[in-house]
Parts: structure tokens; C-alpha cells; sequence
């Protein structure tokens, strides 16, 4: 997109405003399918809870892609969106029996992710095939928010398990198509992965009726200037390699699957948004946009770099500000960053803003949650508008009180 482009949206819908490139999306897909074409049957899930809207989820499936998600809520957005049921993969963590019959009646590929819940399903349903998600008890990266295969995790059935999880199957004759393990972490060392991807083939060769191996997420994009990224391309060549080796010793064909939700939007969003006031004290230049942590909260949740520039003054002399935003806590976008000398009313952009940050908003402060953009066929669409008033009071009772 274009700075014009991104100028003209701000003079049309205001700010703040989230924008999305539908041509970056499409570019990441395809980079992604590029990277494994000798794979003959891959699949690619698009993970809903990175950025949900209908019109986005539209974009995946004209891609054909199928969907993960990981609530009935984003099953539903997936079915009006259009997808077929058996294109959806549902991958809860903590959530209801109830929840997970209720999404196995609509169709949808079952992910269970806890023994209990495994033979419960079993008894009851062991005509329903099921995916299990396994934890490889690998880390890498040290962010532990973020990486979910480690000892202590939440998520995944143990491998020090398995021959539990095979008696379970084993009694209820339930039917496993589906081997399914996301680490969460960050895939910077494609030998990590390796290993941990070593450890899903080895326990594959347990289940006779496997239909898919899903490998989950955790590509990495750069976020700025210099970082590392996940290498996809090297990964498409050595897990292609291994997978076809897979292939021969469990004798007939898998389907591959993966799950991105950063990769394919966080590079294609941009939040933009006005500068409120600067604010001069005795160390800092703030500048003050008309957000928050309740639009924007990854800065303040993960200790994310967001790359922030002056849209309204793009050619002017670098200063270093500090970025906040309206909300009655600290609320720090970027600290002391270098950006094209502000003044009041300037738009600032920040880069990256696809994945997890709509979806992550919220209305703290009483205040609006911001509209939604779509840069499709070379025009802007509006895909969500900015909340009003009414969205705040709409939902409270009013009682009595004397
Ligand atoms: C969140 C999640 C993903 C997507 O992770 P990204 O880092 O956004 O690519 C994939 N699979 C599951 C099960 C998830 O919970």
C-alpha cells in the first residue's frame, strides 16, 4: 500500500482506524505454499484468534484455505464466513465437554489436547475422528508467555503419555485421523523444529488411521529492520525431505498441515493513528495519540516492537519521542524512538499491526473500539465500523438503586 493510500483512509474513516493489505496476505499464503509444492496434499489453517473478521476469513477461503480455531465462536465466524465445516480444525485448551460436542455435531475436525477428555469423547463417540495434540516438551525462544511445549505447560498431551493415550484409544476403539502439536514458540532455529517435528513423526507411527500430521504455528516474522525471521523456504525444503521419508515408512499418504496466524497478517496491518499533544517533561518528549492499550496492547502485554513512523510528515528531521496513549495507566507504544518531527495532529502508523492487536482489543476506559479496514482490489473497504455509545450501555441493566 501506498502512503497516499493509507492517507486517504485516515481523511475518509478517521482515526484511529486498523488497516489491512490484502496483497500482503496473499503474498505470504503463497510464499508459504511455494515453500512446500512438493508436498502433494498440504494444508494450510488459517488460526482465527490472530485477526477474526468475516471479511478477512472471506480472503482466506477464496485462497483456499481451511481455518483453526480455537472456540465455538470462531467455528460460527468461520460458517458464515463460508467454510465448510471439514475444513475447520477446532484446537481448545480448558474448555467445556459440552463445548467440544457441540462443535463435533456442526462437523468440525475435533482437536482434544487432554486425556480425560479424550476417553470421555471416546465412549461416547468412538465413530467421531479425533485429532490429538501433542506436547513435544520442546522450547525454544524464552518467552514463556509465548512457548507452550515446555514440562509446565497447559497445552498438549504429554509424550511421556502416549501409552496411556494408546490404551484409551485402544478401549474405546476410538479412531485418531490427526496428530497435531503447536509449541507456540518462535521457529528461529529450523533444527529446533526439526527435533520437535522428529518426535511427532516417531509417535505418529502409533496410529494406524492418520489422515493429517499438523504442525502447528510459531513463524516468525520481523518486526523491524534486522530481526530474524522464520527462514520458510529453508523449512519447505528439510521438513519436505523428511516428510516424504515419513510417507514411505507409515505406507500411505498424509496430508501436511500448518496453522499461521502471525505470518499471514501481522506484516499487512497498520494501525494509524492521531497525535493528540506532545507533552515536554523534564527527560522526554511524549507524544500522545488518541489510543491506547485498549486497541493496541501488544506493546504492553509481550514487550512487542512495533515500528512507529509519521505518515503526515514523512520527508521531516528525526527526533526521538516516546509514543503513549490516552488510557489512565502507563500505556507506552515505543520508547524513545526515532520518528519524523511531530507535530499536533500528525497521523502516526504502526507497522505490524495484523495479528493480535484488533482482536485483542477491548473497551477499557469506557472508550470505542476503532474501525476496520480492507485494501482490496485496489480500494479501501470498510469491514467493521467504529463502535458508538450505544455499543457501551447496550448490554447493562439499569436497576433500581435507592
Ligand atoms: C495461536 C495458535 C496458532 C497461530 O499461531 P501464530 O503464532 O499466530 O502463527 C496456531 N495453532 C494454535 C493451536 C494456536 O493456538
Amino acid at each position: 500500500m501506498k502512503r497516499k493510500d493509507l492517507l486517504n483512509i485516515t481523511k475518509k474513516f478517521g482515526t484511529p482506524v486498523y488497516v489491512y493489505d490484502s496483497n500482503k496476505i496473499t503474498s505470504q499464503f503463497n510464499r508459504l505454499k511455494r515453500a512446500f509444492n512438493e508436498i502433494s496434499d498440504l494444508r494450510i489453517h488459517y488460526a482465527v484468534k490472530a485477526l477474526s473478521n468475516i471479511s478477512i476469513l472471506k480472503l482466506m477461503r477464496k485462497l483456499n484455505a481451511g481455518l483453526d480455531t480455537v472456540s465455538i465462536q470462531e467455528v460460527e465466524l468461520g460458517l458464515i464466513a463460508g467454510f465448510e465445516a471439514k475444513k475447520i480444525i477446532y484446537t481448545p485448551n480448558g474448555v467445556s465437554f459440552n463445548e467440544i460436542e457441540r462443535v463435533s455435531k456442526m462437523g468440525v475436525q475435533i482437536n482434544i489436547d487432554n486425556l480425560s477428555l479424550l476417553e470421555q469423547f471416546g465412549s461416547k463417540y468412538p465413530k467421531t475422528p479425533v485429532c490429538v495434540r501433542i506436547n513435544p516438551h520442546v522450547m525454544a525462544g524464552g518467552n514463556s508467555n509465548i512457548s507452550v511445549g515446555h514440562i509446565d505447560s497447559k497445552f498438549g498431551i504429554s509424550i511421556h503419555q502416549i501409552p496411556l493415550l494408546k490404551r484409551i484409544v485402544e478401549n474405546t476403539k476410538m479412531c485418531v485421523n490427526g496428530i497435531h502439536m503447536h509449541t507456540g514458540s518462535d521457529i528461529l532455529d529450523i533444527e529446533v523444529f526439526l527435533y520437535a517435528s522428529e518426535i511427532l513423526f516417531t509417535n505418529a507411527m502409533h496410529f494406524k488411521d492418520l489422515e493429517f500430521i499438523d504442525f502447528g504455528s510459531g513463524f516468525k516474522v520481523p518486526y523491524k529492520k534486522g530481526d530474524k525471521e522464520t527462514n520458510i523456504e529453508e523449512l519447505g525444503e528439510k521438513l519436505t525431505i523428511r516428510f516424504k521419508k515419513f510417507l514411505k515408512n507409515y505406507g500411505k499418504n498424509v496430508q501436511l498441515a500448518f496453522e499461521p496466524g502471525k505470518f499471514l497478517v501481522s506484516e499487512a496491518g497498520y494501525f494509524l493513528t492521531s497525535v493528540n499533544s506532545l507533552k515536554q517533561t523534564t527527560s522526554t518528549v511524549f507524544a500522545q495519540v488518541n489510543s491506547g492499550f485498549n486497541h493496541f496492547i501488544r506493546p504492553m502485554f509481550y514487550n512487542s516492537f512495533h515500528e512507529i513512523y509519521n505518515l503526515s510528515n514523512n520527508m521531516g528531521k528525526k527526533r526521538f519521542y516516546s509514543v503513549v496513549g490516552y488510557i489512565c495507566e502507563t500505556d507506552t507504544f515505543g520508547n524513545n524512538r526515532e520518528i519524523e518531527e511531530i507535530s499536533d495532529g500528525d497521523i502516526l502508523v504502526f507497522k505490524n499491526a495484523g495479528a493480535y492487536c484488533f482482536s485483542m482489543a477491548n473497551n477499557y476506559n469506557s472508550r470505542l473500539k476503532p474501525a476496520e479496514v480492507l485494501w482490496y482490489n485496489g480500494k479501501a473497504n470498510l469491514i467493521r465500523e467504529k463502535e458508538n455509545f450505544e455499543d457501551i450501555i447496550n448490554k447493562q441493566i439499569q436497576i433500581n438503586i435507592e
